[in-house]
This record gives structure tokens, C-alpha cells and sequence, in this order.
């Protein structure tokens, strides 16, 4: 019982402070169960070699204790080390739990076990009371086609992170023009964060205006829309489509009820591999995995290679929505997708201080190369008798235009956020304007798939910078003027 709380101390901890890290809660049991049978294991191997059972818990507890507490000794030697270290702490506790006596061992299972509780009792408390900012989720709505008259499959495949072309020769002087038989077309997104960029590709529309808040409940009913719960999803399965979701490990990609296939994302995604990043592991799991982002946007990838074409070839239309988390930070991977772990790499940011930019930049365009050669590759599988989208959310922010708390974004920081990766595979030019608002580019999709004439009553296309919020991790939006917008030569409607 005693080592029971011990062991599911440790993940209980980080999840109570980050409960919506966790799509897969259940997922923290076979963590638990694991750091449980080490422990048990520890303590049966004492007490065979003859030392008092309540000396082999007390340092069976003090093992676990160590075990999931050493991530930070792990990474600064390695982690054998940290291994020996841990091992040398337990056996030192079973040597005085033996020394002074088993009321002494009594008392430390005790003491050990109150401080778990009680630290986990405070944090829950201190998550609780943090204060929410929030704004009202409602998408403004375009009008869609009554009824699609062609329905091929659709494979929409969302690349976290992958700037557009034109970002990519003005800011990173690289070119990635390689795209085989697919369209590349300049498009712009009109959020500078994930989950805000996806909800308005999937809605259709402007969830948030001028002002609001992304972060607190706001985060959660962006999360949902991108989970499934949303517009494009509703029309299509109304059309007869099937669809399907691919988790990318990022806690708000998860697949709602809604969803009649879902793909989950491989086992270490951001909540596991938080946790067991704080463990002895976390040199060893860093240098072989990267994170959770790295492996989750491989294991996507390699789902859609495998699937795609499979069905591609039965008589339902079937519609993908994947989220694939790179080439987004961590800058992890080579050109090559290998795991190159440095720990300059580490941060979900492609800025971390003018020190090391310029290697952080090579180091992002080195991952965009990664994922560009799967992108390549998984459009030659693909026939183009269905359409296949890969858009980015959003580019990089190599000038820490997302930590700041002003909105003094320059022109070269929107494009760099805002001009957006789009690769577009399909029978007909369902895409084929010069330039696209990601939040319309799905609404045009439908209405081309109709053959009836779009209803063109746009509303007005927005774009919209952040700023963050002090001591929270939300952010306030604002809107593009009609000027910035023409300054970077982006196609504005009069406002
Ligand atoms: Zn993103």
C-alpha cells in the first residue's frame, strides 16, 4: 500500500499540475505499475538477502522516490550514472532503516508517504486557483455548398510549423521547391498558435476577433474543434464520408467522439514523456527518442505511408484529418529524420536567445528537410484521383515574436509566422488561386467539389498577431490592419 502511493506519486504529481496534458490519462497506470513492480521487486531481493521488511519498504519507497527525481542528474552526466546514484541512495536507506531499527524504518515509510499526499494535495490546490482568462468560441460562418456532387477522398494533413515558401527564401534564405506533382501555393494563417490556426482551417471561419483571449477554457473549446468537433467534419460525414482522425502526441490533437476512426498517437506523447522525462531515464530517453513530438510526428507519418493508399482503393469516401507534430520544436531530427539530441536543441520555440539563433535556425530548416522528403514520399503513394492537403498552422518565430508581451510584431515577424506551408495534390484545381486564407481554403475545397457556383459572400479575411499575457500561458490576439496587411503585400479586403 505504501509503495503503491509511492509509485503513483510520481506521475500523480505532473498530472495534477497538467491535467490537460493528458488526452491518455490511463496511459500514467502502466507508468505507475512499472516504477510498482521495481519497487516490489527491490524490496522482495532485500528482505530474501535478510534485512527487517519494514527497513526493505522504506528503501524500496526511497528507490522510487529516486528513480522518478533524477531526470536532471540524468541529463547534466548520463544516465548509468544517475542509475548508480539512485541505487546507492536505496541501499544507504536500507543500511540505516536497518542500523536504527524497524520503528525507525516505520517512521521513515510514514514520513515519506504523508509528504507524497501532502505535496499532491497542494498542488491540486495551486492548479486550481489559477486564475482563467477566457474568451467566447464561435466561429463566424461562411456558407457551404447544400450537397457535394463528386466525393473523392480527402487527406488533410496538417505539418505543425512548416513555414511557407516565401518565408522560407526571405527570412531563412533556404528553398524547398522540390514538391513532385504537388501545387505549392502561398497561403497564410490567420492565428499565430496551433490551436487556434486549426480550429479556424476546420470551422471555416474566425473563431476568435480582435482582442480575445487563446488560453484557460477558450484553449479547451479550440482543443475540441480540433479534435473532431467541427464544422468541415459535420459536412463531410453528412455527405456520406468516413472519417478519421491521427492523433500527433500534442495534448490538444485528440479524437472527440465524434470521429469514427480514430489513429492514436504512439504511447510517449506529451504527457508520458513528460513524466518520464523527470525520471533516471531521461538522458538515455532523450538521446534515443527526442521527445514526444519527434516520435508522434514519425509514428504519423509512417501511419498515413502505410493507410493512405489502402483507402484510397475501397468504394467509401474517406476523409483523414492528420496532425503531424513536426517539423515544429524541438529541432530534434537531422535531414535525414535521425535523432541528433543536443541539448541546445531541446524548447518549443525556434527562438532561445540571439546567442544561438543562427544554429537554431540551420537546426529547424535541417527538420523542415526531414519532413519535407516524407511529404514528397507520401505523395507519390497517394493517386491523384483523391485530393491531399499538407498545410502548416504557422511558421517559425526566430525573433521571439511569440514570448513577447507586446503586439510590436514587425513586418518580417508576421511573415515569418504567418506565411504558411501549403502542398496541395488534387484531380481538379480545387486550389488554384494565387495566394489562400487557410481559414477559407477548405470552404473553396467543398464548393469546388459542389460544381455549383461558390456563394463568394466572404467575409472579410483576417489575420492576427499575440502577445502574451503575464503570468499565464494565454495569449491576446490582434488583428492585422488593412495597412500591414499591404506592406507585406498580402491580398487584404477593404476593413
Ligand atoms: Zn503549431
Amino acid at each position: 500500500m505504501f509503495l503503491l502511493v509511492a509509485a503513483a506519486f510520481i506521475p500523480a504529481r505532473i498530472y495534477v499540475a497538467n491535467t490537460d496534458k493528458f488526452p491518455h490519462p490511463e496511459r500514467i497506470l502502466v507508468v505507475a505499475a512499472v516504477l510498482f513492480l521495481i519497487g516490489l521487486f527491490w524490496s522482495t531481493l532485500l528482505t530474501w538477502c535478510g534485512l527487517d521488511r519494514m527497513a526493505s519498504l522504506a528503501s524500496a519507497i526511497a528507490l522510487v522516490g529516486l528513480l522518478g527525481t533524477t531526470g536532471g542528474l540524468s541529463e547534466e552526466t548520463s544516465t548509468t550514472i544517475a542509475v548508480a546514484v539512485t541505487v546507492a541512495g536505496a541501499t544507504t536507506v536500507a543500511l540505516l532503516a536497518s542500523r536504527f531499527g524497524t520503528s525507525f524504518a516505520r517512521f521513515l515509510v510514514r514520513a515519506a508517504t504523508v509528504f507524497f499526499l501532502l505535496s499532491l494535495t497542494v498542488s491540486w490546490v495551486l492548479d486550481s486557483a489559477r486564475p482563467e482568462v477566457n474568451s467566447s468560441v464561435e466561429a463566424s460562418h461562411s456558407t457551404l455548398p447544400e450537397t457535394l456532387t463528386s466525393r473523392p477522398d480527402i487527406y488533410l494533413v496538417l505539418l505543425d510549423g512548416f513555414p511557407g515558401a516565401r518565408a522560407m527564401s526571405e527570412i531563412y534564405e533556404a528553398d524547398l521547391t522540390n514538391s513532385g506533382s504537388m501545387q505549392l501555393t502561398e497561403a497564410w494563417a490567420s492565428y499565430p498558435m496551433t490551436i487556434a490556426s486549426v480550429a479556424s482551417v476546420l470551422e471555416m471561419g474566425y473563431p476568435l476577433g480582435d482582442g480575445d483571449v487563446v488560453g484557460g477554457r477558450t484553449a479547451d473549446d479550440l482543443a475540441r474543434i480540433m479534435s473532431g468537433e467541427n464544422r468541415l467534419l459535420d459536412f463531410l460525414a453528412s455527405q456520406g464520408y468516413r472519417t478519421h482522425q491521427v492523433e500527433s502526441g500534442y495534448s490538444s490533437s485528440f479524437c472527440s467522439t465524434s470521429v469514427d476512426v480514430c489513429v492514436e498517437s504512439q504511447f510517449l506523447d506529451e504527457g508520458i514523456f513528460g513524466i518520464l522525462d523527470q525520471t533516471v531515464i531521461r538522458r538515455e530517453l532523450r538521446e534515443r527518442m527526442g521527445s514526444a513530438f519527434t516520435q508522434s510526428g514519425l509514428h504519423a507519418m509512417r501511419w498515413l505511408g502505410a493507410n493512405l493508399p489502402g483507402l484510397t482503393h475501397d468504394t467509401t469516401p474517406d476523409f483523414v484529418f492528420a496532425s503531424v507534430a513536426i517539423p515544429h520544436p524541438p529541432l530534434l531530427l537531422d535531414r535525414d529524420c535521425s535523432v541528433d539530441y543536443e541539448f541546445w536543441r531541446v524548447g518549443n520555440s525556434v527562438f532561445a536567445g540571439e546567442q544561438i539563433i543562427e544554429e537554431r535556425r540551420a537546426a529547424y530548416m535541417e527538420q523542415v528537410q526531414c519532413v519535407a522528403a516524407m511529404e514528397l514520399e507520401l505523395s507519390q503513394l497517394v493517386p491523384d484521383t483523391s485530393i491531399l492537403i499538407f498545410f502548416s498552422d504557422h511558421g517559425g518565430d526566430s525573433s521571439g515574436q511569440m514570448s513577447r508581451y507586446e503586439h510590436d510584431w514587425t513586418s518580417t515577424d508576421v511573415l515569418e509566422r504567418m506565411n504558411a506551408h501549403l502542398a496541395v495534390q488534387a484531380p481538379a484545381a480545387c486550389l488554384d488561386s494565387n495566394e489562400v486564407f487557410l481559414s477559407e481554403m477548405m470552404r473553396d475545397v467543398l464548393w469546388c467539389l459542389s460544381g455549383d457556383e461558390p456563394d463568394l459572400s466572404r467575409e472579410d479575411s483576417q489575420i492576427f498577431t499575440a502577445s502574451r499575457i503575464r503570468d499565464s500561458s494565454s495569449y491576446r490576439l490582434r488583428i492585422l490592419s488593412g495597412a500591414e496587411m499591404e506592406a507585406l503585400s498580402i491580398p487584404s479586403v477593404s476593413r
